[in-house]
């Protein structure tokens, strides 16, 4: 899953307090916590099956600027036999009892309920790895909603309309029309049920975002301001989707970046570079790129973020699933 990293906010806070960033060796490696998020949420579903989409980048780069994006990579797929047989059962098998799904297309319109604006001519920024091979990348399907809901609990004091803030900011630059479903008691976790109707209704779950912390969230150890990614989602012959996201932010954290002068901005930058997770947008290796893994000062969206980010907005509808 997307990482949204407390090393990241605070490099910025550094950044904006020192004039300079951290020594590399001050930092704790956000690799490891990828690593660590890979274990706990990427049972080797689809390992067995086809080979896994070559790594675009080298062991070491990838560790440096490791994906950060997927929570928990479970595939839920309408059942027919090929299909279950290569991804399914090895990926789902220990969730079958409750591995139930909506029912088709809902919400789902005819044509994309937005467009992005015309791509900044710039190639900064990557987005996230596929897990198959025959699909380049994966983004949420444009011609429905993407609702989110937030729980409150633990919001820090000085939050309030940041989170609205920053989804507005993700539209705009996606084209992605987000629906604020308010709040919800949900807690957020590691392998999400992407189908909870008793909270949410006969569809796929909303994009959950959550002020939480180390305490529930180990991932949030250390300095991980935050954590985003989005699951995924098939029906047999048609491209992946994203559906049920999550962004985890450290609350004891952004109540601390709230201190400062600028700590809205800061707070809310944290959150659309968690959101940039979110539709498909993994670290950049460019510090003037919200999506770069440790921020030294930008507060909003850069060029490469936003071309990517347009293209995450052009992704296909799949209204079968
Ligand atoms: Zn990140």
């Amino acid at each position: 899953m997307g990482a949204m990293d407390r090393e990241w906010f605070h490099e910025s806070r550094d950044a904006r307090m020192n004039g300079v960033r951290r020594s590399p060796s001050g930092r704790i490696p956000e690799w490891s916590l990828d690593d660590a998020l890979r274990q706990a949420s990427a049972p080797p579903p689809w390992r067995p099956g086809p080979a896994p989409k070559k790594r675009r980048r080298s062991p070491r780069v990838r560790l440096r600027f490791g994906t950060v994006g997927a929570l928990a990579l479970l595939v839920f797929l309408y059942l027919t036999p090929t299909l279950f047989d290569r991804y399914v059962l090895p990926a789902a098998l220990p969730y079958l009892p409750g591995a139930e799904v909506p029912p088709r297309g809902v919400e789902a319109g005819d044509v994309p309920l937005g467009a992005p604006p015309p791509a900044p001519a710039s190639n900064a920024y990557t987005l996230m790895e596929s897990p198959v091979e025959d699909q380049e990348w994966v983004a949420y399907d444009p011609c429905r909603p993407v609702h989110y809901v937030v729980r409150p609990d633990n919001a820090p004091a000085g939050s309030e309309g940041l989170v609205q803030k920053a989804v507005a900011e993700v539209s705009a630059a996606t084209g992605l029309q987000f629906v604020d479903d308010g709040t919800t008691t949900e807690a957020p976790t590691e392998d999400r049920d992407l189908y909870q109707p008793e909270l949410y209704g006969k569809r796929w779950v909303p994009v959950l975002i959550t002020w939480t912390g180390p305490t529930e969230i180990p991932g949030l150890e250390g300095d991980v301001a935050g954590l985003g990614g989005s699951d995924y989602a098939q029906t047999p012959g048609h491209p992946l989707v994203y559906v049920g996201g999550q962004v985890q932010l450290d609350a004891p954290d952004a109540a601390e970046t709230l201190q400062y002068p600028d700590g809205r901005a800061y707070l809310k930058a944290t959150i659309m570079h968690e959101l940039g997770h979110v539709v498909g947008l993994d670290h950049v290796d460019d510090p003037h790129q919200l999506m770069y893994a440790d921020n030294i000062g930008q507060i909003s969206f850069g060029d490469g973020d936003r071309a990517g980010l347009a293209l995450l907005g052009t992704g296909p509808c799949v209204p079968g699933l």
